[in-house]
């Protein structure tokens, strides 16, 4: 962090401002003195300093971190991908995972049926929301409790290992045995919750708040990681922008810029990243290309009579035929599914 003194300021105040410092955030300095002008450099763990605490002393013109606040999530103190275990299947560095089921579990029927057909298409996990955030009030909110008790059923039919979303630190409890549990968009910044998710040992799917930032999205999987859990795979899945042709804007340059910045693997969620059947296949083989761990992807047995978001959901042959095209993009990058 460098602190940067307002001009002309006599050198006894610039000294008790670097006590006050090294003192109050246990920070070494490394000043340099101009003519008009000194900068001082703060060495240590900045992390938890708040610039605007030194920024409102008297003196100080401005104050800039050239560090990332962010720590575990950081590539710099962990240069190698992390890679996380889910019920024997790996995801990040070079194995990639296709996450794919309804938007909503709806009936046991209806999801252990989805579960065959992705699984038999290539697809490794299977995701289906029990507990849903929807903007109405009026509309389904979900089979909640009996709905990961259907998804646990279509795990013992099928294997696949489960991922579904939680909505409230009360429902915990029922997560015991989902085998990822996923924090949708609207939960990005429910900070309790992350606090909470901490202290799980579980793989925490994180998306993307609508109108969050890159650095957001990493504070917040900051808050997981702080708690004690590393098991923090970040998710992409559009953000709110002026353009309407599409439900969201699908930020496929946060996929190189996560990686880069962040050792943590990144999944991405063309199907309300677009919020349209038809973009679901390009838009995915632009992430895996841009270097995506994984997609996520609505697929249902009956789009048209889907309970949720049946406009972006893939009917299962149409799956079929995009798990071609995601397999071959997986393999063109080198990439095990
Ligand atoms: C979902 O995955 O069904 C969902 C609600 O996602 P998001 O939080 O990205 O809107
Ligand atoms: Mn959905």
């Amino acid at each position: 962090m460098i602190v940067i003194i307002k001009q002309n300021v006599a050198d006894e105040k610039i000294e008790n401002l670097k006590e006050h410092l090294t003192q109050y955030f246990h920070v070494s300095i490394s000043e340099v003195k101009g003519e008009h002008t000194t900068i001082l450099g703060l060495i240590g763990d900045t992390a938890a300093i708040n610039p605007d605490l030194i920024a409102s002393n008297e003196i100080v013109e401005s104050v800039k971190r050239v560090q990332e606040p962010f720590k575990s999530s950081n590539r710099k103190f962990h240069p190698d991908d992390t890679v996380i275990d889910i019920c024997g299947r790996k995801i990040g560095a070079k194995d990639f995972q296709v996450i794919a089921g309804p938007c909503s579990v709806e009936s046991e029927e209806q999801i252990i049926e989805v579960a065959q057909r992705v699984k038999a298409a290539g697809a490794t996990m299977l995701r289906g929301g029990a507990f849903k955030p929807r903007t109405s009030p009026y509309s389904f909110q979900g089979l909640r409790a009996e709905g990961i008790e259907y998804l646990l059923e279509a795990k013992k039919a099928t294997g696949l290992p489960i991922v579904t979303e939680i909505m409230s630190l009360a429902h915990l409890d029922l997560f015991q045995d989902v085998d990822v549990i996923q924090v949708g968009a609207r939960n990005m910044q429910n900070f309790e919750l992350l606090k909470a998710l901490g202290h799980c040992n579980k793989p925490i799917l994180l998306k993307r708040g609508l109108a969050n930032t890159i650095e957001e999205l990493l504070m917040s999987a900051e808050y997981i990681m702080a708690g004690g859990n590393s098991n923090v795979i970040l998710c992409e899945r559009g953000i709110r922008t002026f353009e309407t042709m599409t439900r969201n804007t699908l930020d496929i340059s946060a996929v190189p810029v996560l990686k880069r910045i962040s050792h943590l693997p990144v999944v991405v969620d063309p199907s309300h990243g677009t919020g349209v059947v038809w973009l679901v296949e390009p838009m995915a083989k632009a992430a895996i290309a841009a270097g995506a761990d994984g997609v996520i992807i609505e697929a249902h047995n009956n789009p048209a009579k889907a309970l949720s978001d049946g406009a972006q959901s893939l009917n299962l042959d149409q799956f079929d035929d995009v798990m071609k095209t995601i397999k071959r993009q997986v393999e063109f990058e080198g990439k095990s599914l």
